[in-house]
């Protein structure tokens, strides 16, 4: 059958793909209409983030019989109009959990260290060592939202650095097996004992926005937030005025309400906050690893096709 690769899919993933008998064209920066064209005769499409699989493409790909997105969200391709035509949609929600938990302590480690400001100065020629005072992690309590896959990977690397760990998570009442040593509580609780919070939910309508002055306000004071999920969980405006007022001590954020996040957004300007760029997939292994699960899932759908 003929699949159609677009916006870099890996190598690797392409060759298994090559291997399991079908066609591979590869494709990246299409527009709608040439999309619509390299489309012709396709069976399977693998995309990334870049290429939008809306409800006029599906309509103009009758033969299109399965989309793999290699990643997490699928706010790419138009589910319902995909369900609607029996186009099977999948993506690869396993392939970035290590990196974006290693991103979420990165941005910890470097928030309480002063990394990037410490780095920047010297740069420029200033060796500031009494300036950069930090902190330690150890013995300070970590609260986390949300305990699925990325949460449970932030939690095992919070107990390597000496952290007690609370979580919140309502279809995770009891620690699951291998995590006895993680309370898992109420909302309120998570949010009033930790010294740092970090989240790890997706953005649903009871997600958006759940993260606002009502939350900053039973927190800590001197506590900090890590949000590595989706920019739209935090009320951006609140977190301002939290950081502003030192309610919340400091905040790294790889995520943002609007990306990219716009080059006079209040919240890139201040001193507490550690923002990047959505760089929570960004690594080799994760986008590997997106690739070829993306190749299993794509071969093992056409696989179950009648054949042409
Ligand atoms: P997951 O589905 O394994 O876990 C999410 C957990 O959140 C689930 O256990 C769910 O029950 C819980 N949850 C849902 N609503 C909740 C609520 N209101 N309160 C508390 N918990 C709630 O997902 P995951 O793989 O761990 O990913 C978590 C999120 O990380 C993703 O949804 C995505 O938004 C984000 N993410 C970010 C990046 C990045 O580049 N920064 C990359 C991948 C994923």
């Amino acid at each position: 059958m003929k699949v159609l690769a677009c916006d870099g899919i890996d190598p690797a993933a392409v060759r298994l793909i090559r291997e399991a008998g079908h066609e591979v064209v590869e494709a990246k920066g299409l527009s709608a209409k040439d999309l619509v064209i390299a489309l012709k005769g396709v069976h399977g499409l693998l995309v990334r983030s870049a290429t939008k699989v809306t409800a006029d493409v599906l309509a103009a790909a009758p033969e299109l019989r399965v989309v793999v997105r290699a990643g997490t969200g699928l706010d790419n391709v138009d589910q319902s109009a995909a369900e609607a035509r029996g186009v099977v949609v999948r993506n690869t929600p396993s392939a970035n959990t290590l990196s974006v938990a290693e991103l979420t302590f990165a941005m910890l480690l470097a928030l309480e260290r002063h990394v990037a400001e410490a780095a920047a100065d010297l740069r420029e020629g200033r060796w500031e060592k009494t300036k950069y005072a930090g902190r330690e992690l150890h013995g300070r309590t970590l609260g986390m939202i949300g305990f699925g896959r990325i949460g449970r990977e932030v939690a095992l690397r919070a107990r390597a650095f000496g952290m007690p760990v609370l979580a919140h998570d309502p279809r995770v009442q009891i620690a699951p097996a291998g995590f006895d040593w993680v309370k898992m509580t109420d909302r309120e609780s998570v949010l009033g004992d930790c010294d740092v919070l970090t989240l790890h939910v997706p953005l649903t309508d009871d997600t958006r926005h759940s993260i606002g002055a009502r939350e900053f306000a039973l927190m800590r004071p001197g506590a900090v937030l890590v949000n590595a999920s989706r920019g739209g969980v935090v009320e951006e405006a609140a977190l301002l005025a939290a950081l502003e007022s030192g309610r919340l001590r400091a905040a790294a954020l790889d995520v943002f309400e609007k990306e990219p996040a716009p080059a006079d957004h209040p919240l890139l300007r201040l001193p507490n906050v550690l923002p990047l760029p959505h760089l929570g997939a960004s690594t080799t292994e994760a986008q590997q690893r997106a690739g070829t699960d993306a190749a299993a899932i794509l071969i093992e759908v056409l696989a179950g096709l009648p054949a042409h």
